[in-house]
């Protein structure tokens, strides 16, 4: 191997490809927009495989638009080390959330082919389609369909402002909605011997730290979802109707919230891990300043590393709905349950992660995955999976996100010093 370092050797290169992406990828308003199953997207993953033909890699698409780039190795008989990420933004999103995993990736295939390195087993980098749940409603739609895990009812999730069903998305993309929900998975997970995801961090900690700006995943959150829920009352005039005779819907979900709050504040007590978020809360078109609300629709996203948890605290919320329904005389209609899985990330892959980081000189700490990713699709079907992550600011989902290229360098570094002496 070279003597010179990649977070110097290849930054260039690296800085290109993002500044490439994101000359095609401004949002007429703010930030960037990469709708999953959308053109931009599209026009990602063919800027890649121009990359991928100019190093000479195998180019595979799978039906349901996966693309996956493989720098072959001097044993194709063993089963390849896998990185990559999305290319996918939720709309008016930052530049760096799934494109940084993408760039990581491609910059180390060319980084290995800038100093001649054949690993021994292949490396593949996957660039999965839709991870992000803004769109549609539903997260990692590209990598569960890869795991014959999608299925019609998602196919029928409606577009966040267009009239449009993600089947008629994923048509439009060229590609057929009916490959995307066979239960057959879309490539064979046990010729994976390894995937490793470099992601931002999307949270405070790494950049609040002097010396580690790189971190090594420790599990990842799973999720429980509710796209629109209802809570129903009565529409009345605010000023003729007496407090016993109200059945307000906004200080019923009032009423309700608080509970799940002191809930929720029980169980952190108890040692459970878990965020509640109601992020959606919408009184009808029709409310006025003097009108009573008979309904408010919201959201519910709560997540945890254990699946256990979400499940006993949505059966609780559910229970406590219906509480405050018989207090106040008001309805509670939960639409369906969207589930995303927790992850463990793999032991060995973990402390392997960790020699890396320690041969290539750069410091990291332990940190969770609060996000959801797809490498928790990839654990699902068996594989080995850790993620490197990289410190960033200004948080994330946001066009004011931001990630330093010196900390993205370290990260790709210690994901290439990985995958080189994996074998
Ligand atoms: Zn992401």
């Amino acid at each position: 191997m070279s003597d010179q370092r990649l977070r110097e050797g290849a930054r260039a290169f690296a800085q290109k490809v993002f500044d490439d992406i994101k000359a095609f990828s401004i949002d007429p308003v703010i930030g960037v927009s990469r709708q999953g199953y959308g053109p931009l997207e599209n026009r990602a993953h063919e800027y890649l495989k121009d990359i991928a033909r100019e190093l000479d890699l195998e180019i595979k698409v799978d039906r349901c638009g996966n693309l996956f780039l493989t720098l072959p190795g001097t044993d194709r008989s063993l089963p390849s080390y896998m990185t990559g990420s999305h290319a996918d933004s939720v709309p008016q999103g930052g530049h760096y959330d799934g494109l940084a995993g993408v760039v990581a990736a491609i910059t180390t295939l060319w980084w290995m082919r800038k100093i001649g390195f054949t690993p021994k087993r292949d490396v593949t980098m996957v660039v999965f389609r839709m991870e992000e749940s803004s769109w549609f409603g539903k997260a990692y739609v590209g990598s569960l369909a890869m795991a014959g895990q999608l299925t019609q009812e998602d196919l029928a999730l409606k577009h966040r402002d267009k009239d449009q069903t993600l089947a008629e998305a994923i048509k439009e993309a060229g590609f057929d909605p009916q490959d995307m929900v066979k239960t057959e998975p879309s490539i064979d997970f046990s010729r994976i011997a390894a995937f490793t995801e470099l992601h931002i961090e999307q949270g405070p900690t790494l950049d609040s730290q002097d010396k580690a700006r790189v971190g090594i995943v420790t599990g990842i959150r799973g999720n429980l979802r509710h796209k629109t829920c209802l809570c129903i009352g009565q529409t009345a005039h605010s000023g003729a109707v007496d407090k016993q005779y109200r059945h307000d819907a906004v200080m019923a979900m009032g009423d309700l919230l608080m509970r799940m709050e002191r809930h929720w504040a029980e169980w952190l007590v108890r040692g459970e891990d878990l965020v509640f978020t109601v992020g959606v809360f919408k009184t009808a078109a029709s409310s006025a300043i003097a009108i009573i609300p008979g309904e408010v629709s919201f959201s519910v996203d709560m997540r945890s590393l254990s699946m256990d948890t979400l499940d006993r605290f949505h059966k609780l919320l559910v229970a406590e709905a219906n509480a405050v329904g018989a207090d106040r005389g008001v309805t509670f209609e939960f639409d369906r349950t969207l589930v995303c899985k927790a992850a463990d990330v793999d032991k060995a892959l973990f402390s392997h992660l960790h020699d890396a980081a320690q041969k290539a000189g750069i410091t990291v700490m332990d940190v969770p995955s609060g996000a959801g990713h797809d490498a928790a699709v990839m654990a699902d079907m068996g594989v080995p999976i850790t993620m490197v992550f990289v410190a960033n600011q200004d948080g994330s989902h946001n066009p004011h996100e931001k990630m330093k290229m010196d900390d993205f360098m370290l990260g790709t570094e210690v994901l290439f010093t990985a995958i080189a002496t994996y074998d």
